[in-house]
């Protein structure tokens, strides 16, 4: 009886409504925020873990296909905890899917929708297709429409933001109207969807470009530490270290000093600009006329220093050096007729093979050798017959 009063007491009626609807805030957000957490959280951990794995191995993007398979896996996870409106599952799950068909294209995107499409479908209802096509299908079409085929650069990509909203809020405004003319999800609840949505799509934005941008910068720093600035050749800290592990591994070696002919002279007849176009050259020819095995680099002003690897005979390097001179020989430079000769050479020692001896000893005989180059009237390849 005294339950009946209640019930139909206006006051208690319009109480009983605003607590209603306090809780059905309450529970809209639990949902929408528990989704968005465990985005940001698992995006944190995939980007982080990226970042271990690009700095650890070189050829990771042979496993790029398993990134949408991780994503789809947050998808589902995200299906776990949606807000129930009616015969309606309300979530983020389109969140991840746009994301990698955004960033990776339409191929990853697709992987990325196999696992969600199966799972939405297995919970069943009767808005499953809906459920499919409008968080599912929806996002991957858009966001592998949307690509942005100049930031792709994976796996150092930097997304720009304007042009990545643009295409979210495309997805976000057909999303908006589809939900209005299909369901009975109300006005607010929708827009309310749409803002976590953005949220969450902001967050994966902001900590992808970070992760990208700090493994760039750590690539450009490494190049810098082992290059050198002007002839983009190995630096000469660089060499040392590649060269002292080949040789502590037994492989066996020779060291060859290069230097230029005359290049004073070339310098003051031309500026010191074309002395180092010069240099520049000289080092896409070695570049250029040097096996893959061989390591070289620039010694430090107009000379250069080569490690010949896995030789067991002089003769093999003697005439790898020789193709080099040869080469320089035969260019034709800027300005060259010049020069004492009429054309820029280069003098080449080489030292014995290694044979237990340290870097340091080999370096000092090739420089012999180098010495005895220039001494023998120049352009002419040197070496220690007596090793
Ligand atoms: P040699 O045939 O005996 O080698 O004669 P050289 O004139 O080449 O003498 P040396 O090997 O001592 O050459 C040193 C000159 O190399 C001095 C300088 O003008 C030039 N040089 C050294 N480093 C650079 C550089 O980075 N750029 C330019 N343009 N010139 C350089
Ligand atoms: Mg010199
Ligand atoms: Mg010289």
């Amino acid at each position: 009886m005294r339950q009946n009063t209640v019930i139909n007491n206006p006051f208690f009626q319009q109480e009983s409504q605003q607590e209603n609807r306090v809780m059905k805030i309450r529970l809209m957000l639990k949902a929408f925020l528990d989704n968005i957490t465990l985005i940001i959280t698992f995006m944190f951990l995939v980007l982080q873990l990226k970042e271990y794995l690009v700095l650890r191995y070189k050829n990771i993007l042979k496993y790029m296909w398993a990134l949408p398979i991780v994503v789809s896996l947050l998808s589902i996870g995200v299906m776990w905890e949606p807000l129930i409106y009616g015969e309606v599952r309300l979530d983020l799950r389109g969140v991840p899917i746009f994301y990698i068909s955004y960033l990776l294209g339409w191929k990853y995107g697709l992987i990325s929708t196999f696992l969600p499409a199966l799972y939405r479908y297995h919970l069943g209802g009767t808005s499953v297709l809906q459920g499919i096509f409008q968080a599912i299908i929806l996002p991957f079409a858009i966001g592998a429409f949307f690509q942005n085929r100049k930031c792709y650069n994976p796996p150092y990509s930097i997304l720009n933001i304007r042009h990545m909203l643009r295409a979210f809020n495309c997805y976000q405004v057909i999303r908006f109207f589809l939900i209005l003319q299909t369901t009975n999800v109300s006005f607010i609840t929708v827009i309310c969807l749409i803002l976590f949505e953005i949220a969450a799509v902001l967050c994966i934005f902001f900590m992808q470009n970070d992760v990208s941008r700090k493994l760039l910068l750590r690539k450009e720093l490494e190049y810098h530490s082992r290059h050198d600035s002007m002839t983009n050749l190995y630096n000469l800290r660089f060499f040392r270290t590649n060269v002292e592990q080949l040789m502590g591994s037994n492989v066996p070696v020779v060291i060859a000093m290069m230097d230029v002919d005359y290049f004073k002279k070339y310098n003051d007849t031309h500026g010191h600009p074309a002395g180092d176009a010069v240099l520049r050259t000289i080092a896409q020819l070695l570049n250029d006329s040097m096996r893959k095995e061989d390591v070289f680099a620039r010694y430090g002003g107009e000379e250069f220093i080569i490690c010949f690897t896995k030789i067991t005979n002089m003769q093999t390097a003697v005439n790898i050096a020789e193709r080099f001179r040869k080469n320089v020989e035969d260019y034709r430079f800027f300005g060259e007729e010049t020069q004492p000769d009429g054309k820029v050479t280069v003098s080449i020692g080489l030292g014995g093979l290694s044979d237990g001896k340290s870097l340091d000893e080999l370096i000092k005989e090739a420089d012999q050798m180098l010495y005895k180059a220039k001494k023998s009237g120049r352009n002419v390849v040197e070496w220690n017959s007596s090793s």
